[in-house]
């Protein structure tokens, strides 16, 4: 089957290439090799920044990058995409002073000039203890009160990317593994791609192949037969841990320099409970494989505990953990926290002409990224397509207010009153096409577990979101696999509205409970480790 490109990886890149694009005319096809955003873009800090810390640095143009981007998120994306008031609590003995603190702050401001998010405060310490109680008292001399944004569901963002891509015309075709990829006299002409469910296998043509596979990019590149390239990705593994709400965070996220080794740590208000990360280890081998090790629970405990030592928070506290792998460029050595978060593209011209690779990069920047790589494919192709929209064109759901959708369906489809709000928040505007299928079926108002949740987001992951595992509806859809429980709770329920749904037998239910809780155990060990 014949395309202008074929993108190789479902993470956020892959995604928003894909959009772009198809929305330009091209005939795209994407293969992830498991479900949707299964690897790095969900296991990362899951905010949409500047890049405060890149100052210091002197990477004012991916900072000013990295801004503009956040306010076109907040834009084209607002029901996956908000604002996030932070607190930088500046103490007696920091490695960054008060004064270098407010420079950098008031920089920042002035790179994003024009933004909808307020501009940044100094706080004395009685003021800084007000918004955040738990703070050490001790030695606090103030702190620094600024916003970025945050994409709770980072799943959703590069969910909603391929709905786009796919209502422009692009096949996305998830659990399908990019084999090979084909050069014919040193120019790309395809990729071998095999289903990992039927196990089928299919060659696809283009003249076009990117390699979005985040830290398994230098894997792919492996699969040029009989070439050796050097490798392009140092990776770099980060920690994160989940715990419930930490007393004394209240509604900002704190933003501190670690005591043991001055890098940047987050505490973040997520999902109803509290993000802490991040770890930054130079890691190698097979991204699937890699795992936290103890010391690094050790270490994010511990610091947290040094900015908050009141919520006492040890290791029974952790509700699960994750890790995901930066895909950094290989940087030989150099202190991970110094190797730019800018990416590359790169054109393996020498090798395989048509044949591009994304280095590192941003969740922050998937967008700007996108329009670069795409701009080029058009170079390449050397044919007229229409101009970049990604820019202005809202995802699917988007939705800048959810008070009247969230009502309307209260009034008009009878949901209660929480169970809309649950709706709008999580799909936007396309809360008023679940709603629809209660419509259809009464049934399907039925609720999930005791939360808000109803049966009706079940049947809408695998109608109308490109769900075809339990394991891909409630881990990366309805995103009930991410609630304090990991789901434990609704698992049964869902499980049987998908199967009567979609017919499943007893033998594919026990797989599809087995595959959710295979996942789940998984983020439950690795906090155990
Ligand atoms: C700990 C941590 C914290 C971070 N925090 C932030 C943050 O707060 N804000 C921010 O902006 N950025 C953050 N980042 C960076 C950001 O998450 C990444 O840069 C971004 O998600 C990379 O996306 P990607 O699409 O390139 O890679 P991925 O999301 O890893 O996607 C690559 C995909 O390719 C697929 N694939 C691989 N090989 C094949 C194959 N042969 N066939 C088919 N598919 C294949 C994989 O399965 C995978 O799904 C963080 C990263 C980490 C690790």
């Amino acid at each position: 089957m014949g395309f202008d490109v074929i993108i190789i990886g479902g993470g956020i890149n892959g995604a928003g290439i894909a959009r772009d694009a198809a929305l330009r005319g091209m005939r795209v096809c994407l293969l992830e090799q498991d479900d949707l955003c299964s690897a790095t873009s969900r296991w990362c800090s899951r905010l949409i920044h500047g890049g405060l810390r890149y100052l210091e640095f002197a990477e004012f143009g991916l900072v000013r990058e990295s801004l503009r981007e956040r306010e076109t998120l907040l834009r084209i994306a607002p029901h996956l995409v908000r604002p996030l008031p932070l607190l930088i609590p500046l103490r007696a003995g920091d490695r960054r002073g008060r004064a270098t603190i407010r420079a950098g702050l008031w920089l920042y401001d002035l790179l994003s000039a024009g933004k909808s998010v307020p501009a940044h405060r100094m706080l004395d310490p009685a003021a800084a203890l007000r918004e955040m109680p738990g703070l050490a008292a001790a030695g606090l001399r103030g702190a620094a009160s600024y916003h970025d944004a945050q994409a709770t569901f980072p799943e959703r963002l590069v969910l909603e990317n391929l709905l786009a891509a796919r209502a422009a015309g692009a096949a996305i075709r998830l659990h399908t593994r990019a084999e090979r990829v084909l050069v014919e006299g040193g120019r790309v002409t395809g990729v071998v791609a095999r289903d990992r469910r039927t196990g089928a296998g299919a060659t696809l043509s283009a003249p076009l192949v990117v390699n979005a596979a985040g830290p398994w990019v230098d894997q792919l590149l492996g699969m040029l037969a009989g070439r050796r390239l050097r490798r392009f990705i140092g990776g770099a593994k980060g920690t994160h841990i989940v715990v419930d709400v930490l007393p004394g965070l209240g509604a900002s996220a704190c933003y501190a320099e670690a005591g043991a080794d001055g890098r940047p740590f987050f505490v973040i208000p997520w999902n109803g409970m509290t993000l802490i990360g991040t770890t930054d280890i130079p890691c190698a081998g097979d991204p699937a494989a890699v795992h936290s090790d103890p010391a690094e629970i050790d270490y994010l405990l511990a610091e947290v505990g040094r900015l908050f030592p009141a919520a006492r928070l040890s290791r029974e506290d952790i509700r699960y953990s994750y890790v995901g792998v930066r895909p950094l460029p290989a940087a030989g050595g150099k202190d991970q926290a110094a190797i730019t978060r800018r990416h590359a593209i790169r054109h393996h011209r020498g090798v395989a002409r048509g044949l591009y690779s994304i280095i590192g990069g941003k969740l922050t920047t998937y967008r700007s990224l996108a329009e670069e790589v795409v701009d080029r494919l058009v170079r390449r192709l050397g044919r007229e397509f229409a101009s970049c929209s990604t820019a202005r064109e809202p995802l699917p759901g988007a939705l800048a207010d959810p008070v009247p959708l969230a009502a309307d369906l209260t009034a008009r489809c009878g949901l209660e009153a929480a169970v809309a709000t649950r709706l709008v928040g999580l799909y936007g505007s396309r809360a008023a096409d679940v709603a629809a299928l209660v419509g259809r079926d009464s049934g399907l108002a039925a609720p999930l577990g005791s939360g808000h949740a109803i049966a009706a987001e079940v049947v809408f992951a695998f109608e109308a979101e490109l769900a075809t595992t339990l394991a891909d509806c409630l881990m990366r859809r309805t995103m009930l696999g991410l609630g304090p429980d990991l789901g434990a709770t609704v698992l049964d329920e869902a499980l049987g509205v998908a199967a009567g749904y979609l017919g499943w037998d007893a033998a594919r239910r026990a797989t599809e409970r087995a595959g959710v809780l295979a996942e789940t155990a998984a983020l439950r060990l690795a906090a155990q480790s």
